[in-house]
């Protein structure tokens, strides 16, 4: 059996820079195992090929949640990426950090050296941001690109300008010191092209020679002696594929992402005795917050027709098509350059009194069904609005001992009355937005949820019948102390009661934070390869009391 120092489940984002930053020490030699294939294929590379990927089976798990109980009787698709990169790799680029009391919380909740302080650095040590920003905040020499959207529409512009006449700031960087407000997205682009996790760190990290990548290779369990994790089964080719072992004489790291950490973990005997033996896998350890805990954003599509200007539906067509291919080739901009979204705004639902709790995005676009992945055929712009902290909480758990078998998906969107209420406030702003001066000259009316929705209770009924993810799923592995029922890795992000495992990736958030995940996601994993090293943690921002 082949030793490797670190074997590394999953090549997505938090693996990708586990293997980089582990692969610094030339003495090191590290594995990294993933389900995918290489991340070759052009429509992972062009960002507006994030419609094509939505749906491409090769490079995508497309998993589909169970129906819950505000999800009017409806599966929620729940793409995964499954390459190179993972879920970074079929994303939809935005870069968004989170509000400094996400982090404040996950330290508040026991974990020590989680608190924003503490973090800060580790976003800046990451990133390359191209364009404005606070040094204080922002990094200028690290593997990410960062660029600020820069195509600009008038639809944008219009919607921008609508929601300072709601009294809306605009904010020139929502990655600085504070989140609310209104703006051009922040991209991970560059130069026309996605900045994937595999581009910026695992692809580099392969030229140094001590990180062996390894393809179509779909993890089935974890090897242990004791309660000591020693090494990785896993089909080589994937399903029918050839067994495989790998030892790891420092540690294995579990970084298969929200729902197939927790699903490798239950594969290999470790977390509810009862979900466990109800499958006839003998218990390892017991351990039962292992899958507990799910959060996800839950976004209702808000959507309005457009007149006297086209919109993205239409430029995705026939001759406009080819007219913006032949752009990008020559200039590396137009349409194929643009993200899903492309402008974002955080505001306050009115519920709560601290930091805003509502974030709405703007594109002039409009999906099927409300959701992307399928443009409509008539010009349409759509306001997704979702809460961004939500309480309910679901679970993943396996629905077999076949680890092929996709694992059962329960976000239970909407369970909490609170979040319910907030999701009906983002309905009437994105409305109020919709229907705002500036935007008149473009606004024909109103198609979803439509005029005729009116009370809360309509406007809930409508966001339950249309309501899908922002795919931001976390919080199934989640760090707290050991006396802490719900825990299952600690501050280290090392699983409790067990030794030589870790768990790194945005499985681990406590709580769901105020941003999409795939920033926090780099940012733990590089700060839990400090962690592995040994090495002493990046001294903390001091920030004046009052700031
Ligand atoms: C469609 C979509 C749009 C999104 N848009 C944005 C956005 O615009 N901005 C943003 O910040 N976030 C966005 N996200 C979320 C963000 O990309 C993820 O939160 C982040 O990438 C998660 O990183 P991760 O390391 O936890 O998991 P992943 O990046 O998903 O990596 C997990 C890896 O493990 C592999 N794996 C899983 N199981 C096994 C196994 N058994 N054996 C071997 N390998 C395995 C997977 O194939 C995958 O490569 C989006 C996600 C999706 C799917």
């Amino acid at each position: 059996m082949e030793t490797f120092d670190y074997v590394i489940i999953g090549a997505g984002s938090a693996g990708s820079v586990l293997a980089n930053r582990l692969g610094e020490d030339p003495a090191s030699r590290i594995c990294v195992l993933e389900a995918g294939p290489t991340d070759w294929h052009p429509y992972i590379h062009l960002p507006a090929g994030f419609i094509k990927t939505f749906h491409m089976k090769s490079v995508n798990w497309g998993y589909q949640q169970e129906p819950g109980p505000w999800t009017g009787g409806r599966s929620v698709y729940a793409p995964r990426g499954k390459t190179l990169g993972g879920s970074s790799s079929i994303n939809g680029h935005i870069y968004n950090r989170g509000q400094r009391q996400d982090f404040n919380t996950w330290a508040q909740l026991g974990n020590r050296g989680w608190g924003y302080p503490d973090v800060l650095p580790y976003f800046k040590r990451l990133e390359r941001r191209v364009g404005e920003g606070d040094e204080t905040y922002r990094g200028r020499d690290g593997s990410l690109t960062v660029t600020t959207m820069d195509w600009k529409d008038p639809l944008c512009e219009a919607f921008m300008e609508g929601a300072v006449s709601l009294g809306i700031p605009k904010n020139p960087d929502y990655n600085g010191a504070i989140q609310e407000g209104v703006s051009y997205c922040q991209r991970t682009i560059e130069n026309g092209l996605r900045v994937s996790a595999a581009k910026a760190f695992l692809h580099p990290a392969r030229k140094r020679g001590n990180v062996d990548v390894r393809t179509h290779a779909h993890v089935t369990n974890l090897i242990f002696e004791g309660k000591r994790a020693v090494g990785v089964r896993y089909l080589k080719g994937g399903k029918g594929g050839t067994p495989v072992e790998v030892r790891a004489s420092k540690e294995v790291i579990l970084s298969g992402g929200t729902y197939n950490s927790p699903q490798v973990l239950q594969l290999s005997g470790v977390g509810s005795p009862e979900l466990l033996q109800s499958h006839g896998i003998e218990v390892r350890h017991a351990l039962p917050g292992v899958g507990e805990g799910l959060q996800d954003h839950y976004a209702p599509r808000s959507v309005a027709r457009v007149k006297n200007i086209r919109t993205i539906n239409e430029l995705r067509r026939g001759v406009s098509l080819w007219v913006e291919a032949l752009k990008w080739a020559t200039t590396r901009r137009g349409l194929l350059s643009l993200s899903p979204t492309m402008v974002y705004c955080f505001w306050h639902s009115g519920e709560t009194t601290e930091s805003s709790d509502l974030q709405l995005t703007f594109t002039p676009a409009s999906y099927k069904e409300g959701v992307q992945g399928q443009l409509e055929d008539e010009p349409g712009m759509t306001v997704a609005s979702w809460q961004q902290r939500p309480e309910s909480r679901g679970y993943v758990r396996i629905r077999s001992a076949d680890p092929f078998a996709p694992p059962i998906i329960q976000t239970n969107y909407l369970v909490e009355e609170i979040d319910r209420r907030v999701v009906v406030a983002g309905m009437k702003l994105a409305r109020r937005l919709l229907a705002s001066k500036p935007l008149a000259p473009y606004y024909a009316y109103e198609d979803f949820p439509g005029p005729k929705v009116q009370s809360d209770d309509e406007l809930l009924a409508a966001a339950t019948e249309r309501g899908t993810t922002t795919f931001h799923p976390g919080c199934t592995c989640r760090m707290g102390p050991a006396d802490a029922k719900w825990a299952v890795v600690d501050d280290q992000l090392r699983v409790h009661g067990l030794q030589g495992l870790r768990v790194v990736d945005a499985s681990i958030m406590p709580r769901m934070i105020s941003a999409n995940l795939n920033a926090s996601t780099l940012m733990i994993a590089d700060k839990a390869s400090d962690m592995i090293r040994g090495k002493t943690a990046l001294e903390a921002v001091k920030f004046p009391v009052s700031a």
